[in-house]
Formats: structure tokens, sequence, C-alpha cells
């Protein structure tokens, strides 16, 4: 399992933003390994990570999601199962505590890959996602240097990937974008052959196709995983964009590439059903991994 709290600048907050966002972070792991090492699906892995990164307030997802340009907040979350290609998303909703949630509806529960907006909500609601409360978005203002978008990836034991994302977007955007985490083979994508979540400047990377770049490359031209996502992310730095992504082969390869001055993220692996107890590692900067 390997997830990230987002790619951008150091943190702002100082030590103590960073050292919540690190506890969030090694809470995410643990809750998504219980799942693993019980043999759960994958899929159930990456939501429930993301979901209790959104929750903690210390990303910008869910409740911590930043301040769009008039102070609104919307969301857009991906889920995606790579043993049957099934996906869902939700893009600039605003009254549910968790997107990711929702995007899981969206995949099991209509036909659709994709809601969005007052529709995304009414379903979200309906299908019992908790609504937000009036004050429950911390709403950031547009400073820079807030732990960024959230996402997760995992192969479990019984060799299936999956991939999730969720995030409140670029801070100070024009009320009605949506970006990458909303869109399913841009900012999340999951098959047979690799799973991944992204973070960044989302326009860069929906025009890179930027996850479905890295399966592509992994599973038909055959490219190791780390080369594949460097690729990729070269790409999206060739059209002006910057970023990173968390993202796990079917053989257990792990990669965690970014091209911003840091990125939130951790991995936590191990044989499932032998009992092992493995810890979280998390890192911030580039030299800390
Ligand atoms: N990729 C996200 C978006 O464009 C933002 C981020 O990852 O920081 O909405």
């Amino acid at each position: 399992l390997a997830i990230h709290g987002g790619a951008g600048q150091p943190p702002a907050g100082g030590d103590e933003a960073r050292a919540a966002a690190e506890r969030a972070l090694g809470e995410a792991l643990r809750a998504g390994w219980a799942i693993l090492a019980a043999g759960g699906p994958a899929l159930d892995a990456v939501e429930a990570a993301v979901a209790l990164m959104e929750a903690s307030g210390c990303f910008n997802a869910g409740r911590g999601a930043v301040a769009d340009r008039d102070g609104g907040v919307s969301l857009d979350a991906t889920i995606m199962d790579g043993a049957t290609r099934a996906t869902g998303a939700v893009a600039a909703v605003e009254k549910v505590t968790s997107a990711i949630a929702a995007a899981r509806r969206v995949m099991e529960r209509t036909p659709h890959v994709l809601l969005a907006g007052p529709g995304g909500d009414a379903f979200a609601l309906a299908e019992g996602v908790p609504a937000a409360s009036p004050g429950y978005f911390l709403r950031r203002p547009a400073v820079a240097a807030t732990p960024g978008t959230v996402g997760a990836v995992a192969l479990d034991a019984d060799g299936r990937l999956a991939a999730a994302t969720a995030t409140g977007g670029i801070a100070g955007k024009l009320p009605g974008r949506v970006g990458d985490s909303a869109v399913p083979g841009a900012g999340t994508w999951a098959d047979g052959a690799c799973a991944v979540s992204a973070t960044g400047t989302g326009e860069m990377f929906i025009r890179a196709a930027f996850a479905h770049q890295i399966a592509w490359r992994v599973g038909r031209a055959a490219e190791p995983l780390a080369e594949a996502a460097r690729r990729a992310l070269e790409e999206v730095r060739a059209l002006g964009g910057a970023g990173g992504c968390v993202a796990v082969d079917a053989a257990g390869n792990v990669a965690m590439p970014f091209s911003t001055p840091v990125m939130y993220r951790g991995v936590i692996g191990g044989s499932v059903g032998t009992g092992d107890q493995p810890s979280p590692q998390i890192a911030v900067f580039p030299d800390s991994y």
C-alpha cells in the first residue's frame, strides 16, 4: 500500500502542520494495511486510507479542502478497481464529507462513471454518504504549501490492484473547475498491470493522460514501473506542469516519483497472512527516501 498527501512546496505551517500530516499518513497506512493483512480487497484498503486522510483536515481533501476563488469548496475524487476495470468518480461536489465514499457508490450503484455538481451531491447524500455540516470544511485560503491532494494504491493478497484519489483541487480555482482527480485515466487508474494515483497541476495531468499512460507503458510496452512513471512525469513537465504520483505494479514494485520540492508520501507492505506487522515508512522531502 502506497499513499500520498500531495506534491508541492515545503509545508508553510511549520513543524506542527508537518507532524500532523505525517501522523495522518501513518494512520491511513495502518488502516489500509489492516484490511490487506486480513485478506481484504485492495479496493477497500485504498478507500479506507483516502477516507482517513479526507477526515483528518490535514490535507487539501475532504475537511481540509482549500477554497476556490469565491471562498467555496468543491471536491473531486476517483476510485478504480484494477481487477474489473470498474471505476467511479465525482466532480465538484460540495455537500458531502467524503468524495471518495461518493465515488465508490457511483462505481457500485449506478451504470455511470462520473457524477458532477448538484447531481453528484444529491446521489451521494441519498446513498448515505454523510452530509458536511455548516463549518465542516476548514476553507483554507489560497496559501501556498498546504499539504495537498490525497491518494492511495494497493496490491492485495489475491493479486488485485486498486487506486483512489481525492482533492479540493487547486486553491483559488474558478468555481466549476474540475481537475485530474475526477478524471479516470488522468489522476487515477488501475488495471491488471498497475495502479496509479497522481497529484499536481491537474490540467497537465489530464493532457498527458498521466495515470493511464503509466499503465500503458507497464502493461503494453513492458517498461519497469519506475521508468514508466518517470517518463510520464517528464511529459507533464514538458507541458509546463509539476507533481508526482504513487504507483504499484502486479509484482508489488512501488514507485513514488515527484518533480516538486516535496511530496507527502508513505508506504507499508509485507507478506499477508504471515502475521507480519510492518511499520509505515513516511517521507516528505526528496532526500528522506
Ligand atoms: N491534481 C489536483 C488538481 O489539479 C491538485 C493537486 O494534486 O494538488 O485538482
